[in-house]
């Protein structure tokens, strides 16, 4: 490192006009072009590990759900009128090889695809080499379900691997306790049996198959403040609910404080127990749609669960944004923090996911930094997740590198890291 950044300053500082040095500079320069090609040539054929998204909808539902629908977190309409959206649909017309950008045509060529031919041409053009999903996301429009391709669907087109979403293994846990008649201690020992995952899920039992990790979603119900709750406060709560309960209830949004910081904080205690080492706990972070309290879903509020459990890793998901620098901080002081840089790319403007990125290159390790896309619905997030990452990375990168601040071989190595490995090393697969 040293000795190039002296190479460089040599060359860019001589002033002699003499005809070897001026050849001496071309070369250089020459050499720093092929250097750059040879990095953006990488950082594109790289493949990705999409460390976090959803299922894709099956036929018909995909297509009855407009384009804009899948887009923004909102669903509503003045998003049309979205830089990030207006970019989206001239990508998505290059993508399909649509003659115009008219979002009627691009989505009356992606109903004639059909989802099958769809996915498969996003998953090639993404260069997925696999996916975790967090396959507990339940989707309606205008008030109706519509239904998701299950996980197996997808290892048509990829490996795949699960997260298990804590609210819900609590929310179906209470249903069943509702029908059972059960008491705390009876359902306690149903979630902490849902919860463990023996043989590192990969051949474990049906609901644990292929599980490497959890996922919290409790910046959307409470926040991330996780309180301190006594154990009879707990149990009261759990009472209470069971009291209020219909006999014939089917499915359960869990909204108390005490029962959600429990069990974030008893997931992250069978973690810690998971032989041979904790499992990852994914942990929603910043924007999402309007049920989040977005002051609430700042990741510095996880500082006491970071620091009481510090064998397990914690990913933070979607970039915190717009807490990015505040995720990037906490990826440098604690060993175990990460983050991912999904859902602000693509759903940013150019200039946003850029910045986005750079904050979190400003301070965080390149090792706690992963690649994922938060795709959800379509598969085209997953096309674009990766487009635009890959894109701005390298621009990021080439910057760095003209500075002096790295070399091409260290960004290559942070292109893997980013892409795979640090993703392969933190799920042990
Ligand atoms: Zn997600």
């Amino acid at each position: 490192m040293e000795a190039n950044m002296n190479d460089h300053h040599l060359s860019s500082t001589n002033n002699n006009n003499s005809h070897n040095s001026s050849t001496n500079n071309n070369n250089n320069s020459n050499n720093v072009e092929v250097l750059n090609e040879q990095l953006y040539k990488y950082i594109q054929d790289i493949k990705c590990i999409d460390h976090h998204c959803h299922n894709i909808l099956d036929e018909p539902g995909i297509f009855q759900l407009p384009l804009i629908s899948s887009m923004c977190e909102a669903n509503l309409e003045q998003d049309l009128n979205s830089l990030t959206f207006k970019r989206t649909l001239k990508e998505l017309s290059q993508l399909l090889s649509t003659s115009t950008n008219n979002v009627e045509e691009i989505e009356k060529k992606r109903e004639e695809l059909g989802v099958e031919q769809l996915t498969s041409i996003c998953f090639e053009k993404a260069k997925i080499e696999a996916i975790i999903l967090d396959d507990a996301f339940e989707f309606k429009y205008n008030g109706k379900n519509l239904p998701m391709n299950d996980w197996q669907w997808h290892t048509k087109y990829t490996k795949v691997y699960r997260v298990i979403r804590v609210e819900t293994v609590v929310e179906k846990c209470i249903v069943q306790a509702k029908k059972d008649g059960s008491c705390w201690d009876k359902f306690l020992n149903h979630v902490v049996k849902e919860l463990t995952i023996e043989n590192n899920g990969v051949d474990g039992p049906e609901n644990h198959r292929q599980v490497i990790g959890y996922k919290s979603i409790l910046a959307y119900r409470t926040g991330l403040k996780v309180d301190e709750w006594s154990l009879e406060t707990v149990i009261q709560e759990y009472n209470t609910i069971q009291k209020e309960l219909s006999p014939d209830v089917q499915t359960y949004r869990l909204m108390s404080k005490p029962l959600i910081d429990f069990f974030l904080q008893l997931t992250m205690k069978i973690s810690a127990q998971h032989k041979p080492h904790p499992l990852p706990v994914q942990i929603h972070t910043g924007f999402g749609d309007s049920d989040v309290d977005l002051i609430l879903a700042n990741p510095l509020h996880l500082k006491p669960v970071i620091a009481a459990y510090p064998t397990v890793p914690i990913t933070l998901l979607h970039c915190s944004y717009p807490y990015t620098r505040e995720a990037a901080f906490l990826t440098w002081v604690y060993p175990n923090v990460y983050v991912d840089i999904g859902l602000a790319i693509p759903s940013l403007s150019i200039a946003g996911m850029r910045q986005a990125l750079s904050s979190l290159l400003e301070l965080a390790p390149i090792d706690k930094i992963l690649y994922s896309s938060d795709s959800h619905h379509i598969p085209e997030i997953y096309y674009l997740a990766s487009h635009w990452s890959r894109t701005l990375l390298y621009q990021l990168f080439i910057e760095s590198i003209n500075q002096q601040e790295i070399n091409h071989q260290e960004a290559t190595l942070f292109v893997d890291k980013i892409f795979r490995l640090n993703c392969l090393k933190l799920y042990n697969i």
